[in-house]
């Protein structure tokens, strides 16, 4: 199962977290520059601002297990390839 937040301000057009993969470590949280993520007191991480998210790429890169997509709004929008 997997959170899809939606979005169409910046290059995102959405940030996928894999529920399942995710182990709830809170880096994403931390260091997201746009705290574009919120966590419950279980650590289960939420995408509450996704319109915030600049691409800077830093969760996706950082997450331990691979849990985090982004998914570029190119890689939708049917620009030919
Ligand atoms: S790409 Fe950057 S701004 Fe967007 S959610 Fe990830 S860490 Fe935050
Ligand atoms: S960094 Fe990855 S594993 Fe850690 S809380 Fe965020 S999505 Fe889950």
């Amino acid at each position: 199962m997997s959170t899809k937040a939606s979005k169409s301000q910046n290059q995102i057009d959405s940030i996928l977290i894999n529920r399942e993969w995710c182990k709830r470590c809170g880096i994403c949280v931390a260091f997201c520059p746009k705290h574009v993520f919120e966590e419950d007191k279980e650590g289960t991480v939420s995408i509450p601002r996704p319109e915030d998210c600049i691409y800077c790429e830093l969760c996706e890169r950082l997450c331990p297990d691979l849990a985090i997509t982004l998914v570029p709004q190119t890689r939708v929008a049917g620009d030919g390839t």
